[in-house]
């Protein structure tokens, strides 16, 4: 093992110093919401469109701002002005790209207070997530710019006889659509339209349809911060917006981060038109497990898994939502997680001592609520917190829950909330629970708390799953120390937020000349 690309991270927000923390809160506070609509921009150009206004899932009913979205025109239009912009975006220095990229992380900084009130309004976002989210988002700009210039700086000389050069360059491969979630409206948003803008293509990005003011300031921040207007189109919409780009004959790429379902339309989308064959690049969810045997430090694993599993309201794919416990501790362990949850704190995004917000709209509140019900008449459910009254009464709050089942096949889909699944396990059945977890056909997170090394080893080994966390929680990878992603029904790879994630939206020339 060695130590690759040491760099620092953004720093965030100190909570722990009242100074800074009262400052912060203040700026907060102060912070305005968007004047002006989120309108889809194509070449520079704001378009008119007829508006909505995009209500607040904390409330169920404020309006955060107005949102006007592209028509399926629209999308085609953008492809074709992106297309008239890569000869020139793709010629401009790797480096100049990155230095567009670097400043628009110092913008997004300079920025936080607004962005984050931004996303705790349209997205439920409570100020821990929203912190962590900026520093992510920008993250993200700067390390896709160091890995620019590393990647695509210059060529690489490869070896070959006498009289015989060989030059390996990596360059744009054209237009690149980009289809983000409403998860990290901010931070996903940016690490797609990054990563293909830094390898050279044109980007026409689609934001999540519940989240186009977070991504539309996120597009001012990259337009102002030196990326050509004509290289990188915003068109707010809904899945017919998605489905008008991913079938357009001339897009080079696709990456997407979203649901498995959304994915699997995307992938048939690519294989049925004609045209060139192009690379998806998918992120989507999982039925992610944590395992805890009887060594494991009971009040350690109550935290991490409260974290894992009802932080960001559950509304993460790495999100723990299976435990499984080894027997002898199973009680034990059940009593100290929902102790734990108990203590957990709903309510509105924006206030400091809020744990859990609201699930990003009333659709998504509704099916979870039906999830659960279900399982209350099957007699499942051993947890459920309260959730908000009086003015917060219209939100899309769902209280965390915890939910038994007998066997770990029990849980055939992702419930996409605070949900915890557990399930008891016999230390001498450890081979079965994991061939129950394999067979979910996902691989995107796992936890385990054990401290036998000889058992994490025999767990990592037999799961296929793309980041794994050793007696520790399970979400909120960090760009550039554990890059993000899965396999099989969690997604395509590469790793967001690492070494081999740039190469995949770049076309490889060799150049072999006879000197
Ligand atoms: N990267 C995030 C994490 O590690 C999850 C991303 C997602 O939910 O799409 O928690």
């Amino acid at each position: 093992a060695r130590l690759f690309g040491a760099r620092e991270n953004s720093r965030g927000i100190e909570f722990g110093d009242d100074a800074v923390r009262d400052a912060f809160l203040d700026s907060l506070a102060q912070a305005p919401l968007p004047k002006d609509a989120a309108l889809p921009i194509i070449g520079g150009k704001t378009l008119t469109r007829p508006t909505r206004p995009v209500l607040s899932p904390v409330d169920g009913k404020s309006s955060v701002g107005e949102v006007g979205e592209a028509t399926a025109e629209d999308a085609r239009a953008a492809i074709e002005t992106c297309l008239g912009a890569f000869p020139k975006w793709s010629a401009t220095p790797a480096g100049a790209r990155a230095l567009a990229l670097e400043k628009a992380a110092d913008a997004l900084e300079a920025a936080t207070p607004r962005l984050i009130a931004l996303m705790s309004a349209e997205a439920g976002k409570t100020l821990p997530d929203g912190i962590a989210e900026v520093r992510e988002a920008v993250d993200f700009c700067r390390y896709y710019a160091a890995e620019a210039r590393r990647l695509f700086g210059a060529a690489t000389i490869l070896p070959g006889p006498t009289g015989e050069e060989n030059r390996l360059v990596s360059r744009g491969r054209g237009v690149f659509v980009c289809i983000s979630p409403w998860n990290f409206p901010l931070a996903i948003f940016m690490g797609q339209v990054t990563a293909a803008l830094a390898s050279g293509n044109c980007v026409v990005a689609k934001p999540a349809e519940q989240t186009p003011l977070i991504a539309a300031e996120a597009v001012r921040i990259l337009h102002e911060a030196g990326i050509a207007k004509d290289a990188l189109a915003y068109v707010p919409g809904d899945g017919t917006v998605g489905a008008a780009l991913t079938s357009d004959p001339r897009i080079a790429g696709v990456a997407f981060t979203g649901s498995t379902e959304t994915a699997w339309a995307i992938n048939r989308t690519l294989a049925e038109k004609r045209g060139p064959i192009v690379p998806l690049i998918a992120e989507t969810g999982g039925l992610n497990a944590m395992l805890v045997d009887a060594t494991a430090l009971g009040e350690q694993v109550a935290d991490d898994v409260v974290l894992s599993a009802f932080r960001s309201a559950g509304q993460r794919c790495s999100a723990l939502r299976l435990l499984l416990v080894q027997e002898d501790i199973a009680n034990h362990m059940i009593d100290l997680v929902t102790g734990a949850a108990k203590e957990l704190t709903l309510g509105d995004p924006a206030h400091p001592a809020t744990d859990v917000g609201p699930i990003i709209d009333a659709e998504a509140k509704q099916a979870i609520d039906d999830y659960v019900a279900e399982r209350r008449t099957e007699g499942r459910v051993r947890f459920e917190s309260e959730v908000p009254r009086g003015a917060l009464a219209g939100g899309s709050f769902v209280a965390p829950t915890v939910i038994e089942l007998a066997n770990a096949r029990d849980l055939t889909r992702e419930v996409f909330g605070p949900v915890l699944h557990v399930v008891r396990y016999k230390a001498a059945d450890l081979d079965k629970v994991l061939d129950d977890i394999a067979a979910s056909g996902y691989g995107l997170t796992l936890g385990i708390h054990s401290r036998i090394e000889r058992t994490c080893k025999r767990i990592v080994e037999r799961l296929s799953v793309g980041n794994v966390y050793v007696n520790r929680n399970m979400i909120g990878a960090i760009v550039g120390s554990q890059p993000f992603g899965g396999s099989g029904l969690s997604g395509t790879g590469p790793k967001a937020g690492g070494p081999h994630y740039l190469p995949r939206f770049a076309l490889e020339q060799v150049i072999s000349t006879n000197t």
